[in-house]
C-alpha cells in the first residue's frame, strides 16, 4: 500500500482520488471495445469511446490544473465530463462527480463516512436529471445499490478498503442483474423487449468506477 493510498486511517486525500480517477481512466481505455460493444447490441455503440474520450479530456484538465482538495478535484472531473462526453452519460457522470465534490467541500481529507454521504448526494443528483429509478435497466441499477452498501458499511465502521470492496461486489452484481432486464429510460428503452438478454453499457462503465474505486483503498 502506497502512503498516499492509506485510506483506511488516514482518511483519502486528493492523491488517494487522483489514483481512483487516474486508474478508472486506465479501465475504460482497457475496457473501451466492450463497452462500446455492449452500446451497439442495445443502443448507438459509443459509450466506450465517449467514455474514453471524456477520462482522456480528465487526465489533460488535471494534470494542467492541479487541483488541491478531493472536493475540488471531483468538481472538475465532472465539469470535463460534463463538456467531453456526447452522449447522455457524460451530463448523468458529470453530475455525480460534481455532486460528489460539492458535497465534499474543501476538506483536505475525507473519511468513509463521508465519502457515502457525499455518493449519496451524486445518487441523487443522477436520478433527478436523469429520472431512472432500479429496474430501468441503466447506471443506477449499479449506483443505487452501491451507495447503499457503502452507506450501511461505513455505518458498521468498516475500514474504507472493506467498505469499497462491498460496495463494488454489490456494484458488479448490479450491472450483471441489468442483463435480463428491459430498459425503460435512455436509448435502449427504444428497443422494447429486445433490449432484453443485454447488459447495460453505461452500469458496466459504472461497476468497472466502482470497482477501481475500492482497488485504490487496497
Ligand atoms: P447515449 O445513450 O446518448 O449514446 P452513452 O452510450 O454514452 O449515451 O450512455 C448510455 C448509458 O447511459 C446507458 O447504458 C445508461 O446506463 C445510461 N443512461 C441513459 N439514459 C439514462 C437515464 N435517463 N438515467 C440514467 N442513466 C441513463
Ligand atoms: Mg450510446
Amino acid at each position: 500500500m502506497s502512503e498516499q493510498r492509506a485510506a483506511g486511517t488516514a482518511g483519502m486525500d486528493v492523491g488517494f482520488f487522483r489514483a481512483w480517477i487516474d486508474r478508472a481512466g486506465d479501465e475504460v481505455a482497457t475496457e473501451k471495445e466492450r463497452l462500446t460493444a455492449l452500446d451497439a447490441a442495445i443502443g448507438d455503440g459509443d459509450h466506450g469511446t465517449n467514455l474514453h474520450r471524456g477520462f482522456s479530456a480528465v487526465r489533460e484538465a488535471l494534470a494542467a490544473e492541479p487541483p488541491a482538495s478531493p472536493g475540488e478535484l471531483l468538481t472538475q472531473v465532472g465539469t470535463t465530463l460534463i463538456a467531453k462526453v456526447g452522449g447522455a452519460s457524460g451530463p448523468l457522470y458529470g453530475t455525480v462527480f460534481r455532486r460528489l465534490g460539492k458535497a465534499l467541500g474543501e476538506a483536505e481529507t475525507v473519511d468513509v463516512r463521508e465519502l457515502a454521504t457525499a455518493f449519496q448526494a451524486g445518487l441523487e443528483g443522477l436520478t433527478k436529471l436523469g429520472g431512472a429509478s432500479v429496474g430501468d435497466k441503466t447506471m443506477v441499477d449499479v449506483f443505487a445499490p452501491a451507495v447503499d452498501a457503502l452507506r450501511a458499511a461505513a455505518a458498521d465502521g468498516a475500514s474504507a478498503e472493506e467498505a469499497l470492496n462491498l460496495a463494488a461486489d454489490v456494484a458488479e452484481a448490479g450491472a450483471r442483474e441489468t442483463i435480463p432486464r428491459r430498459a425503460r429510460k435512455g436509448r435502449a428503452s427504444y428497443l422494447g423487449e429486445r433490449s432484453e438478454g443485454h447488459e447495460d453499457p453505461g452500469a458496466a462503465s459504472a461497476a468497472l468506477l466502482w470497482r477501481a474505486l475500492a482497488r485504490t483503498a487496497e
